[in-house]
């Protein structure tokens, strides 16, 4: 008689399903960026050697020391996007990494542009996004703090590194009514929820973050 063998599999279904409900537990309630978040395979983004760890909710080393963001804050940032039920829109990723975040946001919208400043990590992130099947995100090499002019305006704008003060290019490419969220701060960061509202921009602070730095340049 044959033997199914599907441990691997199954473990890691369970484990993301735990994922999941930990995410619920502190106060994610966008039930839709639970099943985006629960949709992607956190696994294909880290190094083999930390796979076993993928759904841990915690950030995880990368490479060139960078990491892949805690599940918890990338459901957080782009709940708060979302905040009042308005769809992502047409969005920017600035800092793809190995293109987890960018996955996520895929589930959730048709137009997803990343751009990463380390060229190694931009092709890690073609390769993992291409290993999911999921071709929709547009990456580009460039230092995300100047925006993407050519694609701009853009409806939601998501950080995924800390400058010290809001860069006024990616104020500048928020369509009316959008939204960008960015970590702020040196020693200490929160998040910023910044809104267009025509005449003015708004920001509102949430939560205490921390995240790597938001450099200058391309490498
Ligand atoms: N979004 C990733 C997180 C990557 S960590 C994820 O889903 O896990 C933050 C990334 O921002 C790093 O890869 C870093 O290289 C990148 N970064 C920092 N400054 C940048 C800049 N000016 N332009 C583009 N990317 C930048």
């Amino acid at each position: 008689m044959n033997r199914v063998v599907s441990g691997v599999g199954m473990t890691s279904q369970r484990t993301r399903a735990r994922m999941i409900e930990r995410l619920r537990e502190q106060g994610i309630d966008d039930e839709d960026v639970l099943a985006a978040i629960a949709a992607v395979p956190r696994h294909v983004f880290v190094e083999e050697a930390l796979a076993s760890r993928a759904y841990e909710d915690t950030a995880l080393p990368l490479g060139f020391s960078q990491t892949i963001s805690q599940p918890y804050v990338v459901a957080r940032m782009i709940e708060a996007l979302r905040s009042g039920g308005r769809p992502l829109g047409k969005t920017l990723e600035i800092g793809a990494g190995c293109g987890y975040q960018a996955a996520v946001l895929a589930q959730l919208t048709d137009e997803v542009y990343a751009v990463e400043r380390i060229a190694p990590l931009l092709a890690k992130a073609k390769l993992n996004l291409r290993a999911i099947k999921q071709l929709r995100v547009r990456l580009k090499h460039a230092d995300g703090r100047l925006g993407l002019p050519e694609a701009a305006p853009f409806d939601t704008i998501i950080v995924a590194a800390a400058a010290s003060r809001v860069p006024q290019a990616l104020v500048q490419q928020l369509a009316p009514g959008g939204r960008m969220i960015l970590p702020l701060g040196v020693a200490t960061q929160y998040l910023a929820l910044i809104e267009n509202q025509g005449e003015a921009c708004v920001e509102t602070r949430l939560d205490a973050v921390r995240f790597v730095p938001l450099l200058t340049g391309v490498e």
